[in-house]
């Protein structure tokens, strides 16, 4: 049996999940098994909602900022709709939506970072 949990709050899922999938603007952007989406996230906007999570930690090394508001589903970014906020954004970001591909042993990303 399969349940799909679906949350905001990345503590539940982390205690609760055994995969987890990042969704933005409506799409999987990365799928991967709990350890390694906590300890290895590959997709910018995955990063920034980890990043998000207070810590105690003095000397954690936060990424880049993610600024500005999620697009409107109806009238969304050409391209990859993270582009708009991702602070790695290419010219190819902008044209072409990234697939959702294989990127390591049971992990799946969207980003065109991962065929630069
Ligand atoms: S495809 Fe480009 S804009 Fe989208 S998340 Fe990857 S680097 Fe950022």
């Amino acid at each position: 049996m399969s349940y799909l949990f679906i949350a905001h709050d990345l503590a539940v899922v982390r205690a609760v999940s055994t995969r987890v999938a990042v969704m933005y603007a409506g799409s999987v952007v990365e799928i991967a098994p709990k350890a390694q989406i906590y300890a290895d996230p590959q997709h910018p906007y995955s990063r920034a909602l980890l990043d998000a999570v207070p810590r105690v930690d003095p000397d954690f090394v936060r990424h880049p900022v993610v600024a500005g508001e999620v697009p409107s589903l109806l009238d969304p970014p050409t391209g990859c709709s993270f582009h708009p906020r991702c602070p790695f954004t290419m010219e190819r970001c902008r044209i072409e939506p990234p697939l959702l591909k294989e990127s390591g042993p049971g992990r799946r990303l969207a980003c065109h970072l991962s065929s630069t």
